[in-house]
């Protein structure tokens, strides 16, 4: 570490991992090899820069705390295999890296208030991404991994499991940072389908009838709908409209939205 004691800063959401089990926890998972192209997001002090760059593999980092880079470039600069990107990664134009398709690795703990932005920023870089390991407050990870028919099946799951598997690998409690996070947090692994499951004809009008749906998750689907599919429409996609949009699986959005694209051509 370097001699320059960096103060961890709120507002870049900074809490650094300083537990070593964790860490060697989460870079197993992660199982970085030589020749692999890996981009991790907010190294921070380098926590898991380290032993990512330990495999052999090539590595990215975007960083936007400038107080940061001379302490990453002072421990990983002399690396060939070590890229520092400084800036903002929610503005990151991820082409620059030029990955060849479906072959960058993501990884990051990332701060918590710029984590659902920023997977929507990845998702729509789908093709270049292999896989993406993330640490994030666990209600996100729950949120993300949820299955129809319950409380945390919403927005956020649908639109990420329409791009990805996910799978919620474990916890980590806050005494694993410095300084420790008022919650609970999880590591997330999402594999971008290299063909959709359930492609939607448009898929800004599969995002329009998720998030009408779901604006009032209480009420049925053929009353918060009303405004874009009739009743009849909503049974002639196959979904029974007097359910809650927190039973419905992404397949049924899917129908949902080919339902008012088919109506859209109509018009
Ligand atoms: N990876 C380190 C670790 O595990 O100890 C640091 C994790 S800390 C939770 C989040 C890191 O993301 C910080 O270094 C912070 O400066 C950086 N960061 C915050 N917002 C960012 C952004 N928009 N783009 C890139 N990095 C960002």
């Amino acid at each position: 570490m370097s001699e320059y004691q960096h103060r961890a800063r709120k507002r870049f959401g900074q809490n650094f991992l300083h537990d070593a089990g964790v860490i060697h926890r989460i870079l197993r998972a992660i199982h970085a090899r030589e020749g692999e192209h890996m981009l991790e997001i907010g190294p921070g002090q380098g926590a898991l820069t380290e032993g990512l760059l330990h495999s052999g593999a090539q590595l990215d980092v975007i960083e936007l705390d400038r107080d940061l880079i001379p302490i990453l470039q002072g421990q990983f600069g002399d690396n060939p295999r070590f890229r520092l990107n400084q800036g903002d990664a929610l503005k990151f134009d991820f082409n620059q890296l030029e990955a060849a398709p479906h072959s960058l690795r993501v990884v990051g703990n990332l701060p918590y208030n710029i984590s659902t932005p920023l997977i929507f920023h990845l998702l729509n870089n789908a093709a270049l991404i292999r896989d993406m390991h993330f640490m994030l407050q666990k209600e996100v990870v729950e949120r993300l991994a949820a299955t129809p028919g319950g409380g945390d099946w919403g927005r956020l799951s649908i639109m990420v499991q329409y791009h990805c598997r996910v799978e919620h690998l474990f916890n980590v409690g806050p005494g694993a940072f410095n300084p420790p996070p008022k919650v609970d947090s999880a590591i997330v692994r999402l594999v971008p389908h290299e063909v959709l499951p359930h492609p939607a004809k448009d898929h800004r009008l599969l995002e329009r009838v998720v998030r009408e749906a779901f604006n009032q998750r209480r009420k049925t689907l053929r009353n918060t709908l009303k405004n874009l599919l009739a009743a009849d429409a909503i049974e002639a996609a196959g979904v029974d409209g007097s359910l809650r949009p927190e039973q419905l699986d992404l397949a049924a959005f899917v129908r949902l939205a080919d339902k008012l694209a088919e109506q859209s051509i109509a018009d």
